[in-house]
């Protein structure tokens, strides 16, 4: 399913998937509908299980990886690093990964000698099964959610159940597309993390360090680099704004492009890429320092005491 050309269709979504308040009268966005008690919007329609199994199908992750080779290697030596992250800020004990998808992150840390374990409605590998967090008893010494609370049906739940399962001292870690960016702002129904439907709920960073602290856990640190995307959002936003060309297909294997690219069609939007980095380089820069970036990572803590 191409995120550009989904059409929503069915009936809209009754309530907010991040607070449970009614959607009636909410603002109205491309595909979404934003909600008037907490500002995050809820995808709307919301999309039936059948749409989601297709979304989630083809070219959104096939077995032959999704990227080139090297790309495929910088995400996973991303990951490394934040194995590394998490080893380090996580008192002794088990990492809970939510969204595993192929397990990379908790082979990652399972490398450095931590107990780790992934959960994912729609993968499974060595160290994830299916589940949610509602199917584990805990506790953990860390959560990680990275990119994963906008796939789920329930996101504030699922961040509520989370804290509940840390140990006293325990970390989550939480990294989700930004609806409050410049970029989201910039591109509107072509802003890359957009990705509608598979992106149930599209959350400004506010509303995520809010939810938090109202789960009872302290923000340690804040950042709109560290998710990852904040240039990427960028280049792909401005180059299909010139050329109608994603770059997010041109930078895919094959097999794992939302819609046909020519050979020549490509290499347009690659060069159209170089063109525009100055300006992607200089946006997101400017991002950084507004703090609010393409996605918003966020490491908090469950008090030690609590
Ligand atoms: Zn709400």
């Amino acid at each position: 399913v191409d995120p550009l050309t989904w059409t929503p269709a069915g009936p809209p979504a009754p309530a907010c998937a991040w607070c449970g308040a009614a959607l009636a009268g909410g603002r109205r966005l491309h595909g979404r509908t934003v909600c008037a008690a907490c500002g995050v919007a809820t995808t709307s329609p919301w999309p039936t299980p059948a749409q989601l199994e297709t979304a989630y199908g083809g070219a959104y992750r096939p077995a032959s990886g999704r990227f080139g080779g090297p790309l495929d290697r910088v995400l996973a030596a991303a990951r490394g690093r934040l194995a590394v992250r998490v080893d380090a800020l996580a008192p002794p004990g088990p990492v809970l990964d939510v969204g595993a998808g192929d397990g990379t992150l908790v082979r990652a840390l399972r490398a450095r000698g931590r107990q780790a374990e992934g959960l994912d409605a729609h993968a499974t590998g060595e160290g994830v099964r299916r589940g949610t967090v509602h199917d584990v008893p805990g506790p953990y010494a860390a959560i990680v959610l990275w990119h994963s609370l906008e796939h789920l049906p329930d996101p504030g739940a699922t961040l509520d159940r989370a804290a509940g399962l840390l140990v006293p001292g325990g970390l989550l870690v939480c990294a989700l597309p930004d609806a409050s960016s410049w970029q989201a702002r910039a591109f509107g129904a072509r802003w890359l993390a957009l990705d509608l439907p598979r992106h149930l709920v599209h959350v400004p960073h506010a509303a995520l360090h809010a939810r938090l602290r109202a789960a009872g856990l302290e923000l340690e640190r804040a950042s709109a680099w560290r998710g990852g995307q904040a240039l990427f959002g960028w280049l792909h936003g401005l180059v299909g704004l010139l050329t109608g060309r994603s770059l997010y297909d041109a930078i895919r294997r094959p097999q794992a492009r939302f819609a046909p690219l020519s050979p020549r069609d490509r290499a347009a939007a690659l060069a159209a890429a170089a063109l525009v980095a100055p300006v992607a380089l200089a946006a997101t820069a400017a991002e950084i320092v507004a703090g609010c970036g393409g996605s918003a990572m966020v490491e908090a803590r469950r008090p030690p005491g609590g």
